[in-house]
């Protein structure tokens, strides 16, 4: 009988959790630098070829009665539950997938300010973020560069402006009469900031717009990580993605340090360990939350990295409500294709922090205006509230078509200890791993500012002359609805009072750094890929620099 020899596992450098905006980021910019990483991926890769893009919503009608289906983007709950108190449900929606959100996602590209970064120093609310503007511009300027984000040449202390913006599409009718309409109130509106290439990119052919994106884009016009991250990634040879990977728990070594991490196959459930010496988190704030507190072990009795007590508290995003209607001025005029880039052409940045806009609250909000126009997913939503029928109600439809608007409010929720998101031992998911419980409300200075952005977006359409459709003031947009979770994993200066430091590292533990929503230490009133982004990069070149010293 031969020798027994013991293998000893391989040991990667780095492995990354989760393939969306803050994972595909991190690999893609570890791997150029020579670094070689391990990614796991709860889901699989989406077949491009099965996207509805430039499904006509009558053809999609029809293609479902026949019993096809558009790719699965978002994540079952039957297959994933969360749990929440039966009455403060929290709407989460996941993609598990290569790409994550950002297949999806609705692009709006906004830079935080240094109003956002400070905003704790000025007001005494919770912590500072541990950088200011300066230290993340750069990595905006980098991040605008590689993924193609349009935009105006606007500049200002709530949004602040960039070299690196591709040309805007122009505003739609209604956008024009509703930016009018903002600024005889005072109240800014600039060309819309997405992340669609109006440009040829790297290779990549321009948006085309065809307003779909939302299925998908087929010439990958949008930033998405699945195209404009991860391929490049894997060019390099030095990226090995594992699909259907879904990480349970990350595994200590007796210094308490990250020695791997646990993952389940997603279809067979079987149990795998892959072996690392650092290893970067981006599954999106919940679920990298939920990991993070299922590494429990001796030495992290309340999970990985968790001796503060703030993981899974400060959960924050916006509060936001829809307002829609009709701009009379344009009923009939001649229907235009305003598809554009699938979203807004249009944003109102933050204001209310300028006199005389200022009120008693703290925080801001800024507006969108998506669907305003001419597009078939705008006006199909306010068609049923138009009287008749038959031939004349085709008409009045056809003769409205033109004059739809929307406008969306996205207000800061301030960070708070009691909007937690915990693991119960007791429900488990399929693999036997505890559930993320999520327990969420909004407090007084939401609800004040609730009243100002009300006010203000009822202001703004009767300066426009529109008339509002199913409009009930004071209700708000689910909780969660915003799809923009974080501060659950937050960056401070203090251990005492964050998790991570201002290189998203943990402070406990050094070789794990967290580089998606979670790390934030507020929200803001605007949307954060870009900054999500900026500071994955930002963190992945610091983890670079401690490889070539030999420190991590
Ligand atoms: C419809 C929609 C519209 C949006 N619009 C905007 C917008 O206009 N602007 C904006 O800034 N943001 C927008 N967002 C939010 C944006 O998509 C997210 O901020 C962004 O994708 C977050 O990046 P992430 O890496 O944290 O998460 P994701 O991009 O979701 O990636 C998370 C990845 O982690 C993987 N994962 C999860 N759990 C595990 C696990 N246990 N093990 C292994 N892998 C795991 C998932 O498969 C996924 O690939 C929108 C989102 C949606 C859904
Ligand atoms: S509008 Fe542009 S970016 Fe969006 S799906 Fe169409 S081509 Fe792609």
């Amino acid at each position: 009988m031969s020798p027994q020899i013991k293998k000893s596992p391989e040991v990667h450098p780095v492995i990354v959790i989760g393939s969306g905006a803050s994972g595909g980021m991190a690999a893609w910019n570890l791997t150029r630098q020579g670094v070689d990483v391990v990614m796991l991926d709860a889901g699989d890769r989406f077949d491009r070829a099965e996207f509805w893009t430039h499904v006509t919503p009558w053809e999609a009608r029809e293609r479902r009665a026949r019993g096809e289906r558009p790719p699965r983007f978002f994540l079952d709950v039957e297959e994933q539950p969360y749990e929440t108190p039966p009455e403060r449900p929290f709407e989460l929606t996941r993609v598990w997938g290569v790409g994550g959100k950002t297949n999806v996602w609705g692009r709006v590209s906004l830079r935080y300010a240094q109003l956002d970064f400070k905003s704790a120093d000025r007001d005494g609310w919770e912590i500072p973020w541990p950088i200011s503007y300066d230290d993340i511009a750069p990595y905006y300027d980098r991040v605008e560069e590689l993924i193609g984000v349009c935009g105006g040449d606007d500049d200002s202390d709530s949004l602040p402006g960039s070299r690196f913006l591709q040309p805007p599409p122009a505003p739609r009718c209604g956008e024009r009469l509703l930016a009018r309409a903002a600024e005889s109130l005072g109240m800014p509106v600039v060309a819309g900031r997405r992340a669609n290439m109006t440009r040829p990119t790297r290779g990549f052919p321009p948006c085309h717009y065809c307003g779909k994106c939302g299925d998908g884009c087929d010439s990958a016009s949008f930033f998405n990580s699945a195209d404009h991250l991860i391929p490049f990634a894997l060019e390099t040879g030095r990226l090995e993605l594992r699909t259907n990977a879904v990480a349970a728990r990350i595994l200590t070594d007796d210094r308490g340090l990250a020695s791997g991490v646990q993952y389940f196959d997603r279809h067979s459930g079987e149990e795998h360990v892959v072996h690392g010496r650092t290893v970067v988190v981006g599954a999106s704030c919940v679920d990298s939350t939920r990991l993070l507190l299922n590494s429990r072990s001796d030495r992290h009795p309340g999970g990985l990295g968790n001796g503060s007590d703030v993981i899974g508290r400060y959960l924050c995003e916006q509060i936001r409500f829809h307002v829609r209607g009709w701009l009379p001025q344009l009923y009939g005029t001649p229907t235009r294709n305003d598809r554009g880039i699938g979203g807004a052409h249009i944003y109102m940045p933050r204001f209310n922090h300028r006199d005389p806009h200022r009120r008693d609250y703290l925080r801001g909000f800024g507006m969108q205006f998506w669907y305003t126009g001419c597009n078939p997913d705008g006006a199909a939503t306010g068609s049923h509230t138009i009287p008749g029928f038959g031939a004349s109600l085709k008409r009045e439809i056809k003769r409205r078509h033109p004059a739809w608007f929307e406008v969306h409010p996205y207000g800061e929720v301030l960070p708070y200890a009691h909007n937690r998101i915990t693991v119960d031992e007791s429900k488990t998911d399929r693999y036997g791993v505890p559930l993320a419980r999520i327990d969420y409300r909004i407090g007084e200075n939401e609800r004040k500012m609730a009243e100002h952005m009300a006010d203000s977006a009822e202001e703004l359409v009767k300066a426009a002359g529109g008339e509002l459709v199913d409009y009930r003031r004071g209700e708000l947009a689910a909780a969660g609805s915003a799809i923009h979770e974080h501060g659950t994993c937050r960056m401070g200066d203090d251990p005492k009072r964050s998790a991570l430091d201002a290189f998203n590292r943990m402070h406990e533990v050094k070789n794990v750094r967290v580089v998606d929503g979670s790390a934030f230490a507020t929200a803001s009133e605007k949307n954060p890929t870009l900054t999500i982004l900026a500071l994955s990069w930002r963190a992945t070149d610091h983890l670079v620099e401690e490889l070539r010293r030999g420190d991590a």
